[in-house]
């Protein structure tokens, strides 16, 4: 019995290890060689990455060392570098290079030059005021009683015909342009808004550049007038026009002007403008102005700060960069030459060319180009960064002195740094760290060139599965098959020996006549009854089954009265075991039809049933049958109310040789063979066999042979 249950377990366990043994091996292969690919990987990633960023600085570094030999060329050929002509060339030659910002130099007395910059306004205090006393002539005579009668008398009216006729007198072109901004002042006092309008646009017409008193140039102020005269009297649309034009000429440099001039008069426009869109509320003609006026004001803040940023320069930086350059023109040559100065919030990118005149001693020959920082940084590093970095795994940020991130990557830089660099001599001041996501393992699967073998691999393991478990459940049912054989044969053995051992022992006593009263005499053949019906039936129950086993079985198909036939196996089962006080009821409903079937079959398997309800009936002694015609069916059940059969045995009794319960514990005799041989005759009769149990209440065994064969 040991080995019997042992060798079971001992095939699949062996069958899995013959498999699995290798297949771990195989993969623990399979997953060395994706990690060794995946080191590769990743040691040629990093070669990659450097030489991306080499190849990056490089290109940046060549950007500046060509724009400091195609200006140094102009600086060298060149004599006198503030002469026009060599402004022309340099600015022309900046436009080619937006890399360079600015071109300085510093004059005999250490002042610096910046010839191309354009810058909105000059600092406070550089413009020369316009002379406050004119020469006297008899026009202004007529100028000085004007102002009396202006600002002493407020007689307007004469004050404006002392103006004129100075006018018409005086020849000089600035002081004619004087006196009409004095006649349209007297004009808008006198509110002749109209004449005023006129007199201001001739004013911005023909005395544009000409300076006030205070240095404002004629056009300028009078085209402020011209637009606020326009608001009094309601002409919205144009007073904007004006405003919107002037602004424009103000952003163009159309003046040459002071900071605190360009502030007062751009504050000016802006107030007007917003208080006419103020007024005007929501308007969808003026749509096109309001954007119009974004536009200039975003236009004026970059000026003012590139503005600021060249003043700064000017005044500030200028000093250090003195300070920086070597005496000695050897020292100048061999040392770096290239600075990265700050002032403020502003970062400057100075580039030292040797002199006009290198040869000469350096100090007052020294020449130098501003970087456009904001280019580089954002035109050529990025567009060099992104043209070269093509991988989504890699990220990249550029950080400054102060490790703060002054660019990034679109695909945000994440996991962590595996390449870092920065430029030659540190100019511009900048690192560049190159971020790489990490693969994940199962990625590099996938991905690597060994790929194919990981497929391969997936592939083989899973067949090699598959197999595994078919033969396991093949082996498995077979050792389990031939287990219940040879159970079989040492059950059928015991089966045979009782019975037939009570049918000697008692046939012999009666023979011998050793029995004590007739009563005991007719129990006795009772037993032998029982005895030898039961070994009968054993038998033909292993002869039907291994006929039907072996489809030599023949079934005779006759009417017969299934009423009749259920009544004479229930008298001869209730005769057999009328010692045992077993009531079998039998419950006819209605007439039944005559079936076409095989008599002995249904006899035997009726019987069967019966006989199953008996040996499993425990204490109870109520069997009922029951044959009833239902859905073109004849139904035949045998209830017991005895031990009833476990949910997880309920499909398998059907099974050949199965036997419920344990095989220790088990008193009942039996074959195993009793269920499956009934279910054998009803699929001969084209019929089936059902069962309902509860443990401990009993079972129902339902037969259904279909009517139809008749
Ligand atoms: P056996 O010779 O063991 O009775 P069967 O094929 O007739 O073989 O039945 C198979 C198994 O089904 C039995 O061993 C028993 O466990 C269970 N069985 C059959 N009929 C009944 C019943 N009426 N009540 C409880 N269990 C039953």
């Amino acid at each position: 019995m040991g080995k019997s249950t042992y060798k079971p377990k001992k095939i699949p366990l062996l069958f899995s290890l013959g498999i699995g043994i290798p297949c771990i091996l195989l993969g623990y292969l399979a997953f060395r060689g994706v990690k060794n690919d995946q080191a590769l990987l990743e040691k040629e990633r990093l070669n990659e990455q450097h030489e991306i960023l080499e190849k990056v600085t490089e290109s940046i570094e060549e950007n500046i060392i060509s724009a400091e030999q195609a200006f140094s060329y102009i600086l060298k050929v060149n004599e006198k570098i503030d002469q026009p002509e060599i402004v022309s060339a340099l600015d022309s030659l900046s436009n080619l290079y937006p890399l360079v910002e600015e071109v300085f130099f510093y004059d005999n007395s250490w002042v610096i030059h910046l010839p191309l910059s354009q810058p909105l306004f000059l600092p406070n205090g550089s413009i020369q005021a316009f002379p406050a006393s004119p020469p006297f002539s008899l026009s202004n005579e007529k100028l000085l009683s004007g102002q009396q009668f202006e600002f002493q008398d407020k007689n307007y009216q004469k004050a404006l015909t002392s103006y004129r006729q100075a006018f018409e007198k005086d020849s000089d072109h600035q002081m004619r342009g004087g006196l009409l901004n004095a006649i349209g002042r007297v004009q808008k006092k006198l509110s002749l808004y109209g004449d005023a309008e006129r007199t201001y646009g001739i004013i911005a017409r023909d005395y544009n550049h000409v300076p006030t008193e205070g240095g404002v140039p004629l056009g300028l102020a009078a085209r402020s007038e011209f637009g606020s005269l326009q608001i009094v009297m309601d002409d919205t649309i144009p007073a904007i026009k004006t405003f919107l034009d002037l602004y424009k000429d103000l952003l163009n440099r159309e003046w040459i002007l002071e900071k605190a001039q360009y502030d007062f008069f751009s504050q000016h426009i802006r107030q007007s403008v917003d208080e006419i869109f103020l007024n005007e509320g929501v308007n969808d003609s003026l749509d096109p102005y309001q954007n119009s006026y974004k536009l200039l004001i975003a236009e004026e803040k970059k000026q003012k700060n590139n503005t600021e940023r060249l003043l700064t320069f000017r005044e500030d930086v200028a000093a250090d960069i003195r300070a920086k350059i070597p005496r000695d023109p050897e020292a100048f040559r061999t040392s770096s030459h290239r600075f990265t100065l700050e002032s403020g919030n502003h970062t400057y990118l100075v580039s030292l060319l040797s002199g006009y005149a290198a040869n000469e001693s350096i100090e007052n020959n020294i020449t130098g180009l501003l970087f456009n920082s904001y280019f580089l940084k954002d035109s050529l590093l990025q567009k060099t960064l992104q043209t070269n970095i093509s991988s989504v795994n890699t990220g990249w940020m550029v950080k400054g002195r102060d490790d703060r991130t002054i660019l990034q990557s679109e695909n945000l830089p994440s996991g962590r740094v595996t390449a870092r660099t920065n430029f030659t001599g540190g100019f511009p001041p900048w690192f560049i760290e190159l971020y790489h996501q990490e693969t994940y393992l199962f990625e590099t699967f996938l991905t690597s060139r060994r790929g194919i073998y990981f497929y391969i691999f997936i592939l083989l393991t899973g067949i090699l599965i598959f197999g595994l478990i078919l033969t396991i459940r093949t082996v498995s049912r077979e050792l389990e098959l031939s287990k219940m054989k040879s159970d079989f044969v040492s059950t059928i053995s015991h089966e045979f020996k009782s019975p037939l051992s009570s049918i000697r022992q008692l046939s012999e006593m009666l023979q011998s006549g050793r029995v004590p009263s007739e009563e005991y005499r007719n129990q006795y053949y009772d037993v032998l009854v029982e005895q030898s019906e039961r070994l009968s039936l054993l038998i033909d129950n292993i002869l039907d089954f291994s006929k039907i086993e072996e489809g030599r079985k023949e079934f005779n198909f006759e009417l017969i009265d299934v009423g009749i036939l259920l009544q004479e196996i229930v008298n001869v089962i209730q005769d057999q075991v009328r010692h045992k006080e077993f009531d079998i009821k039998l419950i006819i409903e209605k007439p039944l039809q005559s079936i076409k079937a095989d008599r002995e079959a249904i006899s035997q398997a009726v019987t069967n049933l019966v006989d199953n309800a008996i040996k499993y009936s425990g204490e109870a002694r109520d069997i009922i049958v029951r044959a009833y015609e239902k859905n073109q069916y004849l139904l035949i059940t045998v209830k017991d109310f005895g031990t009833g059969i476990r949910k997880e045995e309920i499909d398998k009794v059907f099974e050949r040789f199965y036997r419920g319960g344990d095989e220790f514990t088990r008193t009942v005799k039996g074959s195993g063979l009793g269920l499956t041989l009934v279910k054998q005759i009803m699929e001969a009769h084209g019929g089936r066999i059902d069962v309902e149990s509860e443990v401990g209440k009993g079972s129902i065994f339902t037969v259904s042979i279909p009517l139809g064969l008749n």
